[in-house]
């Protein structure tokens, strides 16, 4: 005999509810008595939309992760494609950003010390202009 865990993951609701939250069935498939009332079609569109936003946990979209969310962007649930897309579009901003650091870190690497001193003057002199004077740093 196991020892009993006193909590099981529904799918649905994506949380950590307790034994008592389950019936025998919904036990078996991870998902709760709650979510079980709701039909196939919404406890579907839910699972879909907690696997997308999953996604955002890791740092990059991997390959397997970037078609899937191509074929969510053609669901049939409207708040499948709508997160699909957020998450898509979250990826690309990250990428975008990371990009331009690169090319900053190049950009800074490949300067002459002359350069260097004066693109941070110039980044120094905007601040001056946006902070006011009387800020601690
Ligand atoms: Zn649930």
């Amino acid at each position: 005999m196991g020892k009993k865990r006193n909590g099981h993951y529904c799918v649905v609701c994506a949380s950590v509810l307790p034994n008592e939250k389950f019936s025998g069935k919904g036990h078996s498939r991870h998902i709760c008595k709650k979510c079980s009332k709701k039909s196939a079609a919404e406890q579907d569109e839910q699972i879909k939309v907690n696997k997308i936003y999953g996604m955002t946990r890791f740092m990059n979209l991997s390959k397997n992760n970037k078609k899937q969310l191509d074929k969510y962007l053609n669901d049939d649930s409207k708040k499948v494609r709508e997160a699909a897309k957020s998450v898509i579009e979250e990826f690309e901003e990250l990428k975008r950003i990371r990009k331009e650091d690169d090319q900053l870190v190049e950009k800074i690497a490949s300067m002459t010390e002359e350069e260097y001193e004066e693109y941070f003057d110039e980044d120094e002199a905007y601040q001056d202009d946006f902070f006011s004077d009387d800020l601690p740093f």
